[in-house]
């Protein structure tokens, strides 16, 4: 049977797969969709709905009642019909949910994992048995040392004598008191410098590019992706694809690399440590340093101020410390990103710069600020969208090898293409625009073509999008097209010359490659 994802969901409806851990966010999101309604459209919301669920959700509605669904009821219908279908599976979501968390080694920190990666992951097995209990009907909650103890002995990968010295500088067993001494263990690593940072290293980098492999990955890739063409549904080719692609890339990036083609985005780095905070904050004067900000400050966290009149500006770890990670980006200045980033003065969208190249996503501090504003300006509380955690300080090393340590960690809400999602990244000082890494678009299955400017993302829906492209050829991303955002959302418009879509385009890159050889 063919599945709505086969055939498109569609991104402007709530989509639920049948993980009946997501079950709780998908009923409210229809809720919610039916109040945003006008009486006459709820009418065909419910059969709307059915139309838009997947995987086993999808299964489970061959023997659902079409005639019940168009009924004023139908969506009440439609979520009762969805309930009783699991009493049949009998999934046993608690169970469920304490094997993946005890047993299943999914929550065991993984080679390179980095801190705030490793946390977030582990939190989500947290929510989901908090909300396997909730299900139930249960007000009880899993005590939190638990969950410490298991993170301690089990799931930090630590060497039984670095598990020993977290062990005497955690307070309890409780959750909260084993990160706190997990956190201050590696930041110690991480100046020390030896040891630090093993986990986003790739150690694998130091080695020559042998031509050969180069090749052989080369034509792998040629491969795999031809059997995409064939079989695009097909999991295990995509899989395949998937894996040739990041060999492919990764190798591409080492010959670079080894012609020292010095890639590197820039933290704006001019003056730093030398009376910053005095001469940092001429734009503000102008406008808004005199008017009371009620908002976070997106470079220290605190209440009151923004970031440009950050009374901490310039006290903080200056460059030269740490050994850092071997992160590098492309050359961007300051004169590059003022017009892209912020439009006309009154108004921005702002723009994230797609980087294949960075590891990490990163922002600086003053963006992050105008982002916090254009959030707010679109009616969002900012302080809850944009959550800023000073615990998390990465050290980075740029292209200009100036290392410098990161001001924090933060996790925003952003509007891509018209769907919310929270992006995670470290907040650095100044103006660096926001760089989303190539991890992003790994964990996106993004399949961008750059030539055109056009990408895929597979996750926000089946389309090709068009993206901006920057002066200096970098792809440019909306961050704030929320959905109903309609100008934001216009920056990122549907490809309307792609019939055949991305794919094509890559096949005849390859066949254009290929006329290219053959008349040399
Ligand atoms: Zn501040």
């Amino acid at each position: 049977m063919a599945t709505p994802s086969e055939l498109g969901v569609n991104p402007k409806l709530p989509t639920w797969d049948g993980d009946w851990r997501t079950y709780a966010d998908f009923r409210l999101a229809c809720l919610l969709e039916k109040d945003g309604l006008k009486e006459e459209d709820q009418l065909t919301l419910a059969p709307r709905l059915a139309r838009n669920l997947t995987g086993k959700a999808w299964e489970a509605c061959t023997d659902i009642d079409r005639a019940e669904l168009r009924k004023k009821e139908g969506l009440d219908y439609l979520l009762k019909y969805l309930k009783e279908k699991r009493g049949k599976q009998q999934v046993d979501i608690l169970g469920e949910a304490f094997e993946k968390y005890f047993q299943s080694g999914d929550a065991i920190r993984q080679d390179r994992e980095c801190l705030t990666d490793f946390e977030q992951r582990v939190s989500v097995h947290f929510r989901d048995i908090a909300r396997a209990l909730q299900e139930m009907g249960t007000s009880v909650e899993v005590p939190s040392e638990i969950y410490g103890w298991f993170l301690l002995n089990k799931h930090i990968r630590l060497e039984p004598s670095d598990v020993a010295t977290l062990k005497s500088q955690t307070a309890s067993y409780k959750l909260a008191d084993v990160w706190k001494a997990y956190m201050a263990v590696e930041e110690y690593e991480d100046e020390d410098g030896d040891g630090a940072g093993v986990w986003w290293t790739d150690p694998e980098d130091d080695g020559a590019l042998e031509p050969e492999d180069e090749e052989a990955t080369e034509i792998w890739f040629e491969e795999a992706l031809e059997a995409l063409q064939e079989n695009p549904s097909d999991e295990v080719v995509l899989a395949n694809f998937n894996e040739a692609k990041k060999a492919f890339y990764k190798d591409a990036r080492k010959a670079l690399d080894q012609s020292r083609v010095n890639r590197g985005f820039y933290p704006n780095t001019k003056g730093k440590g030398k009376g910053k905070s005095k001469g940092n904050s001429s734009r503000a004067k102008g406008d808004d340093a005199k008017v009371e900000f009620r908002g976070k400050c997106m470079r220290c966290g605190r209440f009151g101020h923004k970031a440009q009149n950050c009374p901490q500006g310039g006290k903080g770890r200056g460059p030269g410390k740490g050994i850092g990670v071997g992160l590098v980006y492309t050359n961007w200045t300051d004169d590059e990103a003022q017009p892209l980033l912020t439009g006309a003065v009154t108004e921005h969208n702002t723009r994230a710069i797609v980087d294949c190249g960075a590891s990490e996503s990163i922002v600086g501090a003053l963006t992050l600020q105008r982002l916090h504003s254009e959030l707010e300006g679109l009616g969002f509380d900012p302080d809850q969208e944009i959550e800023l955690d000073n615990r998390l300080r990465k050290t980075f090393v740029f292209g200009n090898n100036e290392s410098s340590q990161a001001l924090g960690h933060a996790t925003v809400t952003a509007g891509i293409h018209g769907r919310e999602q929270k992006l995670g990244m470290h907040v650095v000082e100044g103006q660096t625009p926001l760089l989303l890494s190539g991890k992003w678009l790994y964990e996106q299955k993004a399949i961008i073509d750059f030539g055109r400017g056009q990408a895929i993302f597979p996750f926000l829906g089946p389309e090709v999008i068009q993206l901006e492209r920057a002066a200096t050829y970098h792809l440019l991303m909306p961050v704030t097209a929320f959905e109903g955002h309609d100008k934001a959302r216009a920056l990122t418009a549907v490809a309307q010359d792609a019939a055949g879509p991305l794919l094509r385009a890559c096949a005849q890159m390859f066949d254009a490659k290929e006329e290219a050889v053959a008349q040399e």
